[in-house]
């Protein structure tokens, strides 16, 4: 993604440290947490502070750029608004999520639907269990 357009089309100023936190998320292959931001080394060349850091986050959360991603871990992570949808798998031991792009079958949309009388428009839908490497570790 291009950072500065983005900014510049969500009529947002371009600061370094703006461009520096989307620059981050953009390149992340997984939601990242506000930690996460905060311990990236180009993050912290910058030396953005915490309400800083927590700003950007919410005007890029305003301005639809990012959204919030809630896996139970009492914490909040984000990714970029514009990926295609998907869905996340958590390991309940080490804390390493995976993006997967298998969804919901239509037919289980349909029959929640039939059994709710409600009409769907969105779902979240998150798997938590162990990784490869914690299994193995387990298994020893
Ligand atoms: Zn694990
Ligand atoms: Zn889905």
């Amino acid at each position: 993604m291009n950072v500065a357009l983005t900014l510049s089309t969500a009529n947002l100023k371009k600061t370094k440290a703006r461009e520096a936190v989307l620059e981050y998320i953009s390149h992340a292959k997984t939601p990242i947490s506000i930690q996460d931001v905060e311990n990236a080394p180009m993050i912290k060349s910058l030396k953005i502070d915490q309400a800083t850091l927590y700003r950007i986050i919410h005007i890029l959360l305003d301005n639809h750029i990012i959204r919030q991603v809630d896996l139970h871990e009492g914490k909040f992570r984000y990714e970029l608004a514009a990926l295609p949808h998907h869905h996340h798998i958590v390991c309940t031991k080490c804390g390493i999520v995976k993006d997967i792009s298998d969804c919901l079958d239509p037919k289980a949309k349909q029959s929640i639907e039939k059994e709710t009388g409600f009409s769907i428009t969105t779902h979240a839908l998150e798997f938590f269990g162990l990784c490869s490497s914690c299994r193995i570790f387990l298994e020893k």
